[in-house]
Parts: structure tokens; C-alpha cells; sequence
């Protein structure tokens, strides 16, 4: 049995990880459960799954919480509940589902405690990479993947280091305007939000959805890629596989590549990242080949998508830059959302903020953090 804690247990990893937790009601127990402010669903997690304590980004619902959930658990709200959850005594995984860079500072506090964590912000290593794994190591705690390519490359990897590696080849969708006919250039200024929250394959949260549609989604993977398995940008690739149904692949140094396949469900990495080393039971997820028909890759297309080389010249440099990079995507997509630019002026955005900044390497949490406060700022002037 595990005990589990979930930060950001309403979003779209967090309500997948509570359907894990529901298959799977001998191995996992859901011990502290975190919102934004999704309170009516929160209480319902609550009530089915008993959790010894809640909390509630959203400090003024918490009275209305505790009446609902009366003294069944503690409740509670804001930053510190999310350290104390982080924190648990009794958690023996912390799984990071909180949009943005949230999820930053209780990542560090849980690896602190001494707990193993399962992150699926991505921002955490993307931004802070170094830090955490390093943290980790001196910890000795686990540092598990619940995005689908990097459960992918873990699992193809099983435990081999990075000398036995050529390439990791992280897979993408290659989003709504993959097709370069319907999608030509010079149409990608008449996107409409609409359009771009159109995903092929995926059903996720809106932010993720716009980076999977820029390729900022693959970029920001490439860069946790390189640091959740130490294996510098030069050896991490993106190849577009629009059926989504090899989530990734590793090509070793003798030429031989492994790949881990299924139909595309996010259930699936979270419970191998929480029932990890073991495998589960689970009929969830079935993989018919004689319907698939046919699986195709193609090379991703740079001129369209310019995120990806960006994303490579920031893990490539390291230092403050990823940060940087991150930082100006989440201002530039939340003003593409609200319709303030066009949707290649995203990319153009990122690029002119990291051209303007002055990197630090090897930062510590305060550079970061300084880095990514100046470049919202930045990118918030430039529109
Ligand atoms: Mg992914």
C-alpha cells in the first residue's frame, strides 16, 4: 500500500490519478488531496476517498470546506497547505500535478522530507532541474515521471545509464496544425484559440494544450528529458508520430532501439509511476494493433514550429535561461488565450525575452525565481 498525495488533485492529472487510486483501492490510498479552487469537487474527492487532509488554494472557501467536510480532515489553504501536504509524515509519494511553477518550492520540500515525488508540472524540472535532481540524489528519494514520453523513456530505460544511450526520441502528436497543407505558414496568424484548443489525441488542461499546438509542449519535454535522465540536449530528439501511440523510444549505443506503446491514456503513467517498481492489474487500458493499422513518424517541421529549437538552445545553455523560456511561454499563451497576440507572435515573444536576458549559470532557487519574475515582467511589457 501506498500513500499518496496529490497537489492539484481537480485538474486533469489529478482527476486521472483519483480514477488510478479508484482501480487500484489495495495499493493506493489517497492520504492528502490539494485544489486552486475547484471546492465542490474537492469535497467530493474528499467524502470518497478520506484523505487526512485537504487544502484549498482559495483561502476565503475554507470555512464553507470545513462545513461540508466537518472534522472528517484537516483542512486547509493556500502555500502553506501545500507545504504540509508536501510534508506529510505519514506520504510516502508526493504526485505534483499543479499548473505552472506552483508546485516548485513543495516539490523541494517534499524531496526534503525524504519523500519519493511523481512530478507532472513540468515546469518543475524545466525551470529547476539541476536543483531537484540534485536534491534528490542527497536525499536519496526517487524522482518519478508522469509525463507520458518521459514514463516511456523510464520504462525503456530500466536502470541503464546514460553511456549505454545514443538518443532518447521523444515522440509528439505534432498537434492540430501538423499538416503543412492545411496549416501552411503564412496562415498561422489567422489561428483562432479555438483552433488551437483542438487536440488531436489528448484530453488535457488549456495551458498544455496551446503548448502542444506551438510544439512548446515538446520543447519543454526535451529539457526535462535532459535532466530526469542526465543525458545532455545534443542526445535528446523529437519525432512526430501523430497516432500518439508510442509514447517514446530510446535508441541504445549498440543501435538497438525500445519503445513502450499503448493507446493514449494518462492513467497509464500515473499508475506505473505510483505503483513503480511493481506492475498493476488494470484492464483500463487495451491496444487493438489490427485497428490501429498503421503507426507513421515524420521529422518535426523547425520553420513552422521555431519552439523546439528555442527549447534546445535554452537546455542546451542551461542556467537561468529555461526559466526564462518557460516564464515568457506561460505570459505569451495566457495572452494568446485572451486574444492580445496572434499565435506565432508566441514564439516570437519567448525569443526576444531570452535574447534580452543575461544568464546565470548553475542559479540557485532565489536566481531562478528572480529570472522567472524578470521575464513575465518582460513579456508582459512587450504586449
Ligand atoms: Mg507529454
Amino acid at each position: 500500500m501506498k500513500n499518496v498525495v496529490v497537489l492539484g488533485s481537480t485538474g486533469s492529472i489529478g482527476t486521472s490519478t483519483v480514477k488510478v487510486a479508484e482501480d487500484l483501492p489495495q495499493r493506493i490510498r489517497l492520504i492528502g488531496l490539494a485544489a486552486g479552487n475547484n471546492s465542490e469537487l474537492l469535497v467530493e474527492q474528499a467524502l470518497k476517498h478520506q484523505p487526512m487532509a485537504v487544502s484549498l488554494n482559495d483561502s476565503s472557501k475554507m470555512a464553507e470546506l470545513r462545513g461540508k467536510l466537518g472534522d472528517t480532515c484537516e483542512v486547509l489553504a493556500g502555500a502553506e497547505g501545500l507545504m504540509r501536504l508536501a510534508t506529510m509524515p505519514e506520504a510516502d509519494i508526493v504526485l505534483i500535478a499543479i499548473v505552472g511553477t506552483a508546485g516548485l518550492q513543495p516539490a523541494l520540500a517534499a524531496i526534503r522530507a525524504g519523500k519519493d515525488i511523481a512530478v507532472a508540472s513540468k515546469e518543475i524540472l524545466v525551470m529547476a532541474g539541476e536543483i531537484v535532481m540534485s536534491e534528490a540524489r542527497k536525499h536519496g528519494v526517487k524522482v518519478l515521471a508522469v509525463d507520458s514520453e518521459h514514463s516511456a523513456i523510464f520504462q525503456c530505460l530500466d536502470g541503464k545509464p546514460p553511456e549505454s544511450v545514443r538518443k532518447l526520441w521523444l515522440t509528439a502528436s505534432g498537434g492540430p496544425f501538423r499538416d503543412e497543407r492545411a496549416w501552411p505558414r503564412e496562415k498561422f496568424s489567422e489561428i483562432t484559440v479555438e483552433n488551437a484548443l483542438k487536440h488531436p489525441s489528448w484530453v488535457m488542461g488549456r495551458k498544455i494544450t496551446i503548448d502542444s499546438a506551438t510544439l512548446f509542449n515538446k520543447g519543454l519535454e526535451m529539457i526535462e528529458a535532459r535532466w530526469l535522465f542526465d543525458i545532455e540536449m545534443a542526445r535528446v530528439d523529437v519525432l512526430v508520430h501523430p497516432q500518439s501511440i508510442v509514447h517514446s523510444m530510446v535508441e541504445f549505443v549498440d543501435g538497438s532501439l525500445l519503445a513502450q506503446l499503448s493507446t493514449p491514456d494518462m492513467c497509464l503513467p500515473i499508475q506505473y509511476a505510483l505503483t513503480y517498481p511493481e506492475r498493476a492489474v488494470n484492464e483500463r487500458v487495451q491496444t487493438h494493433f489490427p485497428k490501429l493499422g498503421s503507426l507513421t513518424f515524420e521529422e518535426p517541421d523547425a520553420e513552422r514550429f521555431p519552439s523546439l529549437t528555442l527549447a534546445r538552445r535554452a537546455g542546451d545553455v542551461g542556467g537561468t535561461l529555461p526559466a526564462v523560456l518557460n516564464a515568457a511561454n506561460e505570459v505569451a499563451v495566457d495572452a494568446f488565450v485572451n486574444r492580445k497576440i496572434n499565435f506565432p507572435q508566441i514564439t516570437e515573444l519567448v525569443s526576444r525575452v531570452m535574447d534580452a536576458h543575461t544568464r546565470v549559470s548553475h542559479p540557485t532557487l532565489e536566481q531562478i525565481l528572480a529570472s522567472d519574475a524578470w521575464a513575465r515582467s518582460e513579456a508582459a511589457k512587450a504586449i
